[in-house]
């Protein structure tokens, strides 16, 4: 019951800063919610087709409708320019605290933000730009076009 209360406001309150947020399935029973027995990212991929919404952030009525629809669906929120976000998904599993370590070593520890706790194990860094992504190498590393937030449950 909580979790039902705390996503939709969630969500309001992230496409209220300006971020481009869609809704998410989620987990249900060991089995993502679309239903799919085949479905290739469990719990993690959009319940509407969301890449219009690149260039395109969602309204808040829009985003209300949605979670109206799909009052259990986690939060998306799609990084970018449409956002002005850029999310470091440091994954430990795949080199990404030593990815981390070569940035930091090349321009310096990043500047204090918010970060967030991956289900499998690692983090995501939150950074807000109003500019283009600056450097082919945050560009590589943030192949990610999308992040789950924190108040979304997820499998790892
Ligand atoms: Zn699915």
């Amino acid at each position: 019951m909580e979790r039902e209360l705390r996503i939709p406001a969630a969500a309001r309150a992230y496409v209220e800063l300006g971020w481009a947020v869609v809704p998410v399935h989620m987990m249900r029973g060991g089995s993502c919610s679309c239903g799919r027995d085949t479905c290739a990212a469990p719990g993690k991929h959009p319940h509407v087709r969301w890449q219009r919404f690149q260039t395109l952030r969602p309204t808040v009525d829009q985003v209300a409708a949605w979670w109206r629809r799909w009052p259990d669906a986690n939060v998306g929120v799609l990084t970018g320019p449409v956002s002005l976000l850029v999310v470091l998904d440091i994954d430990p599993r795949n080199g990404g605290n030593a990815s981390l370590r070569a940035i930091e070593e090349r321009w310096g520890a990043h500047a204090p933000t918010v970060e967030s706790h991956t289900g499998g194990g690692g983090r995501h860094v939150w950074f807000r730009t109003g500019e283009p992504f600056p450097t082919r190498v945050i560009d590589r590393t943030c192949r990610r076009r999308s992040a789950i937030t924190a108040q979304s449950a997820c499998p790892a």
